[in-house]
């Protein structure tokens, strides 16, 4: 089976490259130029034309109202709970299987992740199963929702579109407004993503997106902040740029804030990678074709596609062993790796990392089972060929 996977593997991949990375960025655009521009004039930093350009194209790509740039996902994520009223003490919902920044920007805020279980379907968290447990532990007094066993109020939850793919957002919202929690998108995979027609990131209270060199776009390392509220928007401004308030001269500011702005530097770079992000998406999509009709004959795995209510980015493409297969993951990302075709495993489950191994959890067998399935294959944008006319 391993042979075979190689084989196919091979035979969507291009066979002059001795290594082939999970997801390389790719500045074919206008980067150098907008680049150089900044280099030339100064405008590197905090000051400069590209942080709004880039604000306002984020904004008319997906249709939510406003953006906020700044200087990463996480940094995105930690400004989005606060605006949400995540304070010390609090517990937030959220995936055990996502990037470890999911769970360290709950505990920036001094509350207390809660893990749930996810879906085979989306990978990403399950809806429906976490209804079935908030009727059993939880319960709302005066518009709040309390945890009864830790009696813990539950302010948020924050899924992730797990590799570009959307969750099941319906169900979440409802959810939401029946138990009075914030929804807070981790949509830091999903920039091109849709979710029944509408963009990821406009779903729920606020979301943060992320730039970081591995992602669809990349702006080296950056993130920003959505949200259909312009109140919220102001707030999220002020609050990544030191709380200053807005004088000729003097330094003053009204809150503890965050210097976390993004540099006109990096948002001059993620202006020209916005420009081809259609360019890779379409390029995204072949190679998601490509591996899904190589590897629909390869016995004991089935490559993971998009749920049938979202349009994806894909923007990490990924196989399922089937759990008779899944003693053989590591011989498979051994043999993989050695032949210069990068294969990388799920995130280990929070739940099982020291920091968190205490947070309170819900039954989360279809996380623990995805965990030791899942493998990620090459993803970059050009081994999907050219797209000119995209
Ligand atoms: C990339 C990512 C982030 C943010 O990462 P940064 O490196 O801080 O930009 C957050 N959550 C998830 C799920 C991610 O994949």
């Amino acid at each position: 089976m391993i042979d075979l996977l190689i084989e196919k593997l091979r035979s969507v991949l291009p066979d002059d490259r001795s290594f082939l990375a999970l997801h390389e960025p790719n500045f074919q655009g206008n980067e150098w130029q907008y680049v150089k521009e900044c280099l030339d004039t100064g405008w590197v930093s905090s000051v400069g034309k590209y942080v709004d350009l880039f604000e306002q194209k984020l904004v008319e790509y997906t249709g939510v109202s406003h953006a906020v740039a700044v200087v990463n996902g996480t940094a995105a994520l930690h400004i989005s709970l606060l605006l949400s009223g995540v304070e010390a003490g609090d517990e937030v919902l959220m995936p055990t299987l996502t990037f470890i920044a999911t769970a360290n920007a709950v505990s920036y805020c001094g509350a207390i992740p809660h893990f749930v279980d996810c879906e085979f379907r989306t990978l990403g968290l399950d809806p429906r199963k976490l209804a079935t447990y908030l009727a059993e532990i939880a319960e709302v007094r005066q518009d709040e929702c309390y945890n009864r066993q830790t009696g813990r109020r539950i302010k948020a939850i924050v899924p992730m579109h797990t590799f570009g793919h959307p969750v099941d957002l319906d169900p979440l919202l409802d959810l939401c407004a029946r138990y009075q929690i914030e929804l807070v998108e981790d949509a830091a995979e999903s920039l091109g993503s849709f979710y029944k027609g509408q963009h990821t990131g406009g779903f729920g209270h606020i979301a943060a997106l992320s730039f970081n060199g591995n992602k669809v776009i990349t702006t080296g390392g950056g993130g920003a902040i959505l949200t259909n509220d312009a109140e919220l928007a102001k707030r999220a401004k002020h609050l990544t740029t030191t709380a200053k308030v807005p004088h000729k001269w003097e330094y003053n500011h009204d809150a503890i804030g965050y210097n976390y702005r993004l540099p006109n530097l990096n948002a001059a770079l993620g202006c020209a990678q916005l420009e081809q992000l259609p360019g890779f998406l379409a390029q995204k999509r072949t190679l998601a074709k490509r591996y899904q009709e190589a590897l629909q004959d390869v016995p004991g795995l089935t490559f993971v596609t998009e749920p049938d209510f979202a349009k994806s980015n894909y923007w990490l493409n990924a196989i399922l062993l089937d759990e008779t297969e899944a003693h053989r993951r590591d011989e498979l990302l051994r043999a993989t790796n050695e032949q210069g075709i990068m294969t990388r495993p799920f995130w280990t489950g929070m739940h099982k990392l020291p920091m968190f191994a205490d947070c309170p959890r819900m039954d989360l067998t279809v996380a623990e089972s995805l965990e030791w399935r899942t493998i990620n294959i090459p993803s970059s944008p050009f081994l999907g060929g050219r797209h000119d006319e995209a």
